[in-house]
């Protein structure tokens, strides 16, 4: 409210874009040490959007100095487990009184349709803080029954791991930094969160709403910044405890390298290729609209993405124009626009990016079945496409392209092991999607496919479910108990009798 007035909340979150943002570090807004800023834009017009502080090595030391201060201090230390638990709830309330805001700062910032915003990111990151919130009071140790030498009693106790620096990507930037800073904090750690550069638009909102519910100074730090000066820095320091990233697998073997020094504990959420199967008995009208959502959500910016469609024959012409003729007719534009079904890309790179994987597969034999029409040029657009006459070495088969871009291919009468191998000849191993009516089959492919996630006839993220990766897709879990498992540290304690 301005002037007693109800500001609409697409002008609430301009306003709050053209603010000068700092560092959120220690409990205060501060400058960054070498007076650095850099410029986002929004991906739907590249105009220019905000001008954020940019942390470097010696702002990294600030927050971990910050955050460790906070941790060792016994306001944090001795806060009972409930009172944590009312923090994040105060903050999922102040989130959810502000929704409409975060989400036009999240359209603004990455380009996806404010409805997508509004009624998934932002009610996911609602949810996510509350379900976590539930965890604080829940982590126990346990009593351990021991068959040695001797009479003891021992048990377990679960201790915050400490000072967590958490990376995320510009996909679903408050989702994602939520999915870390909730069972962080629930645990009983101090974070570090460095959001992608190209969207610290909602955490930086967010740092305001933990100011405001009253957060112990120290316990959450905001650096904006870049991977190779704020994220390098942060993976490399020896105040910090444990990494916690979402990004690509190549940045995510960078930090393993760098969390060796001090043996950080490490938890990575890397790149997909996950394989949509459609059996024989599928319903053809629900597994087109499912691909279809599958591939082309967030402009395919997901790590999630069914970007390799597998078809049995009987189906294969009639799934694939299906999909095809649901990409084609795709009203593309700003996602501010309420028609707009798919927004941008994030950046030119990404866009150049995308188009170049679908030229090379066409180049190297593949045949488009959507995809050709024109886009808009003023905003980084790409045609949602869809490819078949792929083969299994093709890049658009094999490398992540993180844009709306489909490879489609028919499988024959083959036996369950066959669909299953094919499926999981992929580096990667995050998601796999399943759509048929046969129990039976779908109960043994989801055995045999080797993903983290595995789901049949849709279904979705849910803060209570483990999400992560098999193979080079991940380390380690988010969501769930071991979520928050993966913020404690055990430790064993006997006392002889
Ligand atoms: P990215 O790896 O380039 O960047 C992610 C984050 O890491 C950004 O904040 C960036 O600043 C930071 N970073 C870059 N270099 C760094 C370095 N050397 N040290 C520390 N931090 C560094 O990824 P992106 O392009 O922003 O995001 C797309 C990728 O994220 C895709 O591969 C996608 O699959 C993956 N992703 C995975 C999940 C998942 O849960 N598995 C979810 C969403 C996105």
């Amino acid at each position: 409210i301005l002037d007693g007035q109800q500001v609409p909340s697409l002008d609430r979150a301009r306003a709050f874009a053209a603010q000068k943002h700092a560092l959120f570090i220690g409990g205060r807004w501060v400058e960054p040490v070498e007076g650095r800023s850099f410029d986002t834009h929004d991906p739907a017009t590249m105009a220019r959007l905000a001008q954020v502080a940019e942390a470097r090595e010696a702002d990294v030391d600030a927050a971990v100095r910050a955050a460790r201060g906070a941790m060792d201090c016994s306001d944090w230390r001795d806060m009972k487990p409930a009172a944590r638990a009312r923090l994040l709830n105060r903050l999922a309330d102040a989130l959810e009184a502000n929704a409409d805001e975060f989400a036009a700062l999240e359209t603004l910032d990455n380009g996806m349709p404010r409805g997508d915003a509004r009624y998934f990111h932002i009610p996911h990151a609602i949810e996510t803080l509350r379900y976590n919130a539930g965890w604080a009071t829940k982590l126990n140790g346990e009593t351990i029954a021991l068959s040695g030498m001797g009479d003891w009693h021992a048990y377990t106790l679960r201790e915050p791991v400490g000072v967590v620096a958490q990376i995320v990507p510009w996909n679903a930037p408050l989702a994602m930094a939520v999915a870390k800073v909730a069972p962080a904090i629930a645990a009983g750690c101090a974070v570090i969160l460095k959001p992608a550069e190209e969207t610290p638009l909602t955490a930086l909102r967010l740092a305001h709403l933990v100011a405001e519910v009253g957060f112990p100074d120290g316990i959450f730090n905001l650096l904006t910044g870049f991977g190779e000066g704020a994220g390098a820095a942060l993976t490399a320091h020896p105040g910090v405890d444990k990494v916690t990233f979402t990004g690509s697998t190549e940045v995510g073997r960078l930090i393993l390298r760098a969390a060796a020094g001090n043996f950080k504990r490490v938890t990575l959420e890397l790149g997909g290729k996950t394989p949509v199967i459609v059996l024989p008995d599928a319903d053809p009208a629900r597994a087109i609209q499912g691909a279809a959502r599958s591939i082309f959500t967030n402009a395919g910016q997901v790590c999630n993405a069914g970007s390799r469609l597998f078809v049995h024959d009987r189906l294969f012409d009639e799934v694939v124009e299906g999909v095809a003729h649901i990409a084609d007719a795709m009203k593309l534009g700003s996602g501010l626009d309420a028609d707009t079904q798919m927004g941008p890309v994030i950046s030119a790179a990404q866009r150049d990016r995308v188009r170049g994987y679908v030229r090379q597969g066409i180049e190297a034999g593949a045949a488009l079945q959507a995809g050709s029409r024109a886009v808009d040029d003023g905003g980084y657009f790409v045609a949602p496409s869809v490819l078949t006459g792929t083969s299994a070495e093709m890049a658009v088969r094999r490398e992540e392209i993180f844009g709306p871009v489909l490879c489609a291919m028919p499988f024959g009468d083959a036996d369950l092991d066959r669909i299953a191998a094919e499926a999981n000849d992929t580096d990667y191993g995050l998601g796999a999607v399943l759509w048929t009516n046969d129990l039976s089959a779908a109960h043994r492919l989801a055995r045999r496919i080797k993903a983290g996630t595995v789901r049949v006839n849709g279904g979705g993220l849910d803060p209570a479910l483990p999400f992560g990766g098999f193979k080079q897709s991940g380390w380690g879990r988010e969501n769930g108990r071991e979520g928050i498992e993966a913020y404690t540290e055990t430790k064993a304690v006997a006392i002889a009798i």
